[in-house]
């Protein structure tokens, strides 16, 4: 039993003070003033800030105070240390140069969508939690497979349907966490098996084992020379463990590689799963959002017969992260495994089952209003406006792998794969590396490297929201002076 405090205050406590609305209105504008300047000259070619800050480990922490304020500061004060701290030591990804890993897009309908979501301050764990928060989501999931061409299975009106998770590793979780336990669970834990190529995301492994394997129970399928599954060898390993009577519970595909934006061949591994009952994902976390265009649907190939596809609409759809839109074929393996329901979460409309309770669709309980962003993007662009986006991207990143084959002393280290242009140099690892850090020394564009035939590349990734045909010839003709005068 604890005591009542003796020092009771005479008073009633009154709270904090608050913004008045005018102040918010205030302070709001001045915000979005700053991030439509910000926004201006990532458009004008982002010449006012270097891409990578020149920063050392500590120095942002040791600039900062090194307790919080007891006594509140004004507004105008926090915006200004933004630009004072933060800012000059932010990598812009939003900068029309930044060409590494692969795209975080956002745009300006998307930030705003993350306002409103931010000013709602929705928890939006079940339907009953707020019901626009659920239905938008699964409006605006059903409008990506129209948008996107993907099988009407994924289609909220059927067993399966979509959600929109934080991360492509959170679906994959996802997906992995409903086949162990579609293949028999805790029980049968030990034999299960799980299939991905030597090029997969490293999420993949993070994921087996958050979901309580061991490493040796993931089974790495080799690559033919495109840097894509091969699919021969995959059925020689089920094969081989079924015949050990082990349970192959997994085959994870990716559709677009980290490393080369290599595309598995989804068919043929939808049949080696398909009479072993194995659970077949499809990650195409960056690749997906290419789809919007029927004429990149070819990489939807096979996508009718898989259990599970992810792609990140916060990757190279304009849609500011943590946006990735995870869909099944049918929910019930999902459900069966992650719903839980306590006592203080029941309610009527979903013990009559009348709803989705996106809470059971993923791992955390909590979940932001995601879908306005996304919504809000696909309004204010319109199809069009988003495959003006990939097409520009794509013709842009063709012309440049065009440059780089035709440079001697350059070759392409893996085929060209929609925005990703993969290449070395051609004296070797040193020279490679000695080409990216000369690059990225000259401020005018950020690359990153990858080792494919372990050997070193250079990645261009292009795909950022303010990146043009210009910007891109700009690189081609930087690589040009740097090779030519050798770097
Ligand atoms: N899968 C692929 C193919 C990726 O390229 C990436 C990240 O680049 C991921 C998964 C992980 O994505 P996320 O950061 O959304 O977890």
């Amino acid at each position: 039993m604890t005591d009542l405090p003796s020092d009771r205050p005479s008073e009633q406590p009154t709270g904090p003070e608050h913004m008045t609305p005018d102040e918010f209105r205030e302070a709001g504008r001045a915000a979005i003033d700053w991030l439509a300047d910000f926004l201006a000259d990532h458009r004008d070619g982002g010449h006012a800030r270097p891409i990578v800050p020149d920063v050392a480990p500590g120095d942002v922490y040791r600039s900062l105070p090194s307790s919080p304020p007891a006594v509140g500061e004004p507004f105008t004060e926090l915006l200004t240390d933004v630009d004072r701290l933060i800012v000059p030591a932010t990598t812009q990804w939003q900068h029309p140069g930044f060409y590494g890993f692969f795209p975080a897009d956002s745009s300006p309908p998307s930030i705003l969508g993350e306002l409103i979501s931010a000013g709602l301050g929705v928890q939006g764990m079940m339907w009953s939690t707020s019901p626009a928060c659920t239905e938008l989501e699964t409006l605006v999931l059903d409008w990506l497979v129209e948008a996107c061409g993907l099988p009407d299975r994924f289609r909220s009106d059927g067993p399966g349907g979509g959600v929109i998770q934080d991360s492509a590793s959170s679906a994959s979780l996802c997906a992995v966490l409903a086949a162990r336990d579609r293949s028999g669970g805790a029980a049968q834990l030990p034999r299960l098996r799980i299939y991905t190529s030597a090029q997969a995301h490293s999420s993949i492994e993070k994921d087996i084992l958050v979901a309580g394997f061991a490493r040796e129970q993931l089974r790495v399928v080799p690559t033919d020379v495109g840097f894509a599954m091969d699919a021969d060898a995959l059925a020689a390993m089920v094969a081989a463990d079924e015949a050990e009577g082990l349970v192959p519970c997994l085959i994870a595909a990716t559709v677009g590689t980290t490393s080369s934006g290599a595309v598995d061949p989804v068919a043929r591994i939808c049949d080696v799963a398909g009479p072993v009952g194995a659970w077949v994902h499809v990650d195409a976390a960056w690749a997906g959002s290419a789809t919007v265009c029927p004429e990149y649907r070819h990489l939807l190939d096979g996508l009718d017969r898989v259990d599970s596809y992810c792609f990140n609409p916060h990757k190279w759809l304009l849609t500011n992260f943590d946006c990735s839109a995870f869909f099944v074929a049918d929910s019930g393996p999902l459900l069966d495994s992650l719903s839980i329901v306590p006592e203080y979460l029941r309610n009527a409309a979903s013990d009559a089952g009348e709803v989705i309770d996106y809470r059971d669709w993923q791992v955390p309980l909590g979940r932001r209003f995601r879908s306005l962003k996304l919504w809000f993007v696909l309004r204010s662009y319109g199809t069009d406006g988003l495959r003006a986006h990939i097409r520009a991207h794509v013709a842009a990143t063709t012309d440049l792998a065009d440059r780089v084959a035709s440079n001697p002393s350059l070759e392409m280290a893996a085929p060209l794969s929609l925005g990703l242009v993969c290449f070395r140099h051609v004296d070797g690892d040193e020279a490679s590396e000695r080409l990216l850090a000369t690059v990225n020394a000259s401020g005018r564009a950020f690359l990153t490297h990858t080792r494919l035939d372990d050997r070193y590349a250079l990645r261009v990734a292009v795909g950022g929201t303010w990146t043009t045909a210009e910007h891109v010839t700009e690189l081609a003709d930087l690589l040009d002076a740097l090779v030519l005068d050798g770097p």
